[in-house]
């Protein structure tokens, strides 16, 4: 096959262990998923989930320095157990939705949070505050098979050393087989679509030259630098 101008290579993540990788196909976030976050935003904590997406090729590798994001002057880091989909499916119920997960990894949902704070005053769509360039570092994926589905456990970030979210996923609104069964009946999931599952409250904002670590008890550390 031959295109009319350059085909790009597919996005992909390492996974731990071995040396396949695991190609990402769309990237979903849920908005809004911890309590205390949710309050921290402004909003009522009982609404149901939602979400919205980051373009794949906004994935960032662990280890990466991401330059300063045009058009902001608020950037904030958001830390994120992503759950990785390695089998398709529509309308999977809950029981089913650990079946549908290849594995877990660390991420940051980075936003451009005047940007979004604007569209949010507007009524317009999120995505110039939330699917930019280098919005979606992530370390390697771990695999279930190798780590289980870890549903408790600290999720913490620092930036330059210092702590500045704590929380634990046992605290998710929407846990997640009931947000991959929330999600699977507005689209259907592929193999490859990573789930961003919300942050713990503590957001905030980086600048040029902060250092950024993110763990999630079982599963990993991220680290990312702001050029
Ligand atoms: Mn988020």
């Amino acid at each position: 096959m031959s295109f009319a101008v350059p085909a790009w290579d597919l996005p992909s993540l390492p996974i731990a262990g071995s040396a396949d990788r695991f190609p990402v196909r769309r990237i979903y976030c849920i908005g809004r998923n911890y309590a205390a976050h949710a309050r921290e935003m402004g909003a009522d904590e009982r609404e149901p989930p939602f979400f919205f997406l980051k373009p794949a090729d906004a994935i960032v590798q662990n280890g990466a320095t991401i330059p300063y994001p045009a058009a902001t002057k608020d950037l904030h880091y958001e830390a994120e157990l992503v759950a990785a989909i390695g089998m398709a499916g529509a309308n999977i119920s809950m029981e089913d939705a650990n079946d549908h997960i290849f594995g877990y990894g660390v991420g940051i949902d980075l936003t451009r949070r005047d940007l979004q704070n604007e569209a949010k005053e507007m009524r317009r769509p999120w995505d110039m505050g939330k699917g930019f360039d280098a919005s979606a570092p992530c370390s390697a994926i771990h695999p279930a098979s190798e780590i289980g589905h870890p549903n408790s456990g600290a999720i913490t970030l620092m930036v330059n050393g210092a702590f500045k979210q704590q929380g634990d996923i046992a605290d998710m609104i929407w846990n997640i087989p009931e947000s991959i069964a929330y999600l699977s009946g507005l689209m259907r999931l592929e193999a490859g679509d990573l789930i961003y599952t919300g942050t713990p409250d503590g957001v905030g904002a980086i600048v040029s030259g902060d250092d950024v670590v993110v763990h999630v008890d079982g599963v990993c550390d991220l680290n990312i630098k702001i050029g």
